[in-house]
């Protein structure tokens, strides 16, 4: 069993993610933070984000170097949990992710891990469209911009506003990269979390694994 879940920041990709990992028995796999450790690496080394180059090459030396699990994320044996959800990588990472080379590294490892296991959940940006496309469910989480940033804002403690804002910002530039963007494709349900809660999400992604051909859950 794949579940493959993509969509903006704050739809609420992570917390639904990991309570169908739960109920399903699977891991859950965060891409988003391996992209966050990548843009850490790109900036504990004072490699400039936009030097594709530069950026590139420290993908490949760190990647075997990054591991996330739960909320834990490690890059080279440091726990960088913290690090990679402060302001600096998170206004650094659409930039470092919008990179061909460094996308090519991390959909390789991501679908390595996923080969490795008997089922799994996986959240991201192109899970649906790119890592797996072939996922047995496969869902687009959405939200209103200014829900999202309250469930952000509540999170790192800034200013609704500037959370807003900076969000925007990067759902723009995830959404319109030329590698691998964030977009709703064919053949991906659609759920729009606005007045949703966590609950109700899992429960409408249990029910589409439950309606799937071959489905053995009650
Ligand atoms: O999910 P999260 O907000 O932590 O993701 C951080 C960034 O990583 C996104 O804004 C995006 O630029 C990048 N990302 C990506 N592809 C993924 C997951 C995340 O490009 N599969």
């Amino acid at each position: 069993m794949r579940v493959a879940i993509d969509g903006p920041g704050g739809a609420g990709k992570t917390s639904v993610a990991r309570a169908v990992a739960d109920a399903l028995g699977v891991e859950c796999l965060d891409t988003g933070a391996m992209y966050r450790a990548v843009a850490a690496a790109v900036l504990r080394r004072g490699v400039d984000p936009a030097d594709g180059e530069a950026v590139a090459a420290v993908a490949r030396e760190v990647v075997d170097g990054i591991e996330v699990a739960g909320n834990v994320a490690r890059l080279e044996g440091l726990d960088v949990s913290e690090e990679i959800r402060g302001a600096a990588v998170t206004e650094s990472v659409s930039t470092v992710a919008a990179n061909p080379d460094v996308r090519a590294v991390m959909v390789a490892r991501q679908q390595a891990w996923a080969a490795d296991r008997p089922g799994c959940v996986m959240e991201g940006r192109d899970i649906t469209t790119v890592v797996l496309p072939e996922a047995d469910v496969r869902v687009y989480l959405y939200a209103e911009a200014a829900v999202r940033a309250r469930r952000r804002s509540g999170e790192s403690g800034a200013s609704e506003a500037a959370v807003q804002a900076a969000l925007r910002e990067r759902d723009h530039r995830d959404s319109t990269r030329a590698h691998a963007p964030l977009q709703r494709v064919a053949g991906v349900r659609e759920i729009d979390t606005t007045d949703r809660s966590v609950g109700e999400v899992v429960e409408e992604i249990m029910q589409m694994i439950e309606g799937l051909p071959g489905s053995d859950r009650p």
